[in-house]
């Protein structure tokens, strides 16, 4: 199983796109929520397991405040699973929030 040439014009020319023209989209929603995870990923120090079941091993930080900031007491390493669960908690309870009270940002 190979790329076919034109399948990798495409993926050279995808790259290149990322490097220049399409870095304006940088500063989006998408590109700063990755920015901030790249961020916390290597100033909070990584334990062995998982902070929440301490069984698996730590494979991702985790938000737990659902805010996305750079105050490291609000993140976690954490195994997949327990990310994914965490998030879809954090998601539901941000949703709440925002239901009921005024959006301060
Ligand atoms: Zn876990």
């Amino acid at each position: 199983m190979g790329i076919s040439d034109k399948q990798k014009a495409h993926i050279k020319k995808l790259n290149a796109n990322q490097k220049g023209e399409n870095n304006r989209y940088w500063k989006g929603d998408k590109a700063s929520y990755k920015a901030i995870h790249q961020w916390v990923r290597s100033h909070l120090s990584k334990p062995e397991f998982c902070t929440k079941c301490n069984i698996n091993p730590s494979r991702e930080v985790a938000n737990i405040d659902g805010k996305y900031s750079r105050d490291l007491t609000t993140w976690a390493w954490m195994c997949r699973s327990c990310h994914l669960r965490m998030d879809n908690v954090a998601t539901k309870a941000w949703i709440t929030k925002k239901g009921r009270i005024q959006p301060s940002d």
